[in-house]
């Protein structure tokens, strides 16, 4: 079973990625770290993130840079958002989510087109979102948590400028598969983001809904 869960940046698509694959016991691939890691190694090499060569000779970043814990910075997902416009870039880390996906016995995949590139055959597709509102609050909590100093509003015109740019890039945009079902997160709690989504795969593969 590949399940597909797509969605924009802390829309909760990547807890409910996790948690999904967990309960069904199933590999996870986080898409969005390939990308934080080929804007991270840009960054590294003092290259050009808009630049299609510099962000090119980024993919090749060695795994250990899977690791960095700067990948989750707002200024990586920055430059991740800059990197993935590029046709080339997205068609180098295309094997690699590829056969992630058709390994057998399945597997959960979260990022921005899984259901519409990667694996356009997923038994499943979600397309999990959230406005943009909630999306910030959510963001600005983990990052305080983290000790990380923004303003909300700072985050909100970041969430705003990267949602533009993965929406109207001309490769791979980000809209929901046509036979994704949509979870809008905004007022749920984990617990109920999660429930959705179980009930959406259950739906889709025919199992009864657990009690
Ligand atoms: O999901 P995350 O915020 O980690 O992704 C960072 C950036 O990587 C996104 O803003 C998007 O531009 C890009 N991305 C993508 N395709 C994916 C996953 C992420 O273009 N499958």
């Amino acid at each position: 079973m590949i399940i597909a869960v797509d969605g924009p940046t802390a829309s909760g698509k990547g807890t409910i990625a996790k948690a999904l694959a967990a309960h069904f016991g199933l590999p996870h691939l986080d898409t969005g770290l390939l990308y934080r890691a080929v804007g991270r190694q840009v960054f590294l090499d003092g290259g050009d993130p808009d630049d299609g060569g510099d962000a090119l000779a980024a993919t090749s970043f060695p795994d250990s840079l899977l690791g960095d814990p700067h990948l989750r910075d707002e200024a990586t997902g920055g430059l991740a958002s800059r990197v993935s416009v590029h046709p080339a870039v997205r068609q180098a880390l295309y094997e690699r989510q590829r056969s992630f996906a058709m390994q057998p016995g399945g597997a959960v995949l979260d990022g921005r087109d899984i259901g519409t590139v990667i694996a356009p055959e997923a038994e499943v597709k979600l397309f999990v979102t959230a406005s943009v509102e909630a999306r910030a609050q959510r963001r600005f909590l983990e990052m305080r948590e983290r000790g990380v100093h923004v303003t909300l509003l700072e985050i909100e015109d970041d969430l705003r400028r990267r949602d533009e740019r993965d929406t109207n890039r001309a490769v791979a945009p980000l809209v929901p598969a046509a036979d994704a079902l949509v979870i809008d997160t905004s007022t749920l709690s984990r617990e109920e983001a999660f429930a959705a989504a179980l009930d959406a795969v259950n739906a889709a593969t025919g199992q009864q809904p657990c009690p």
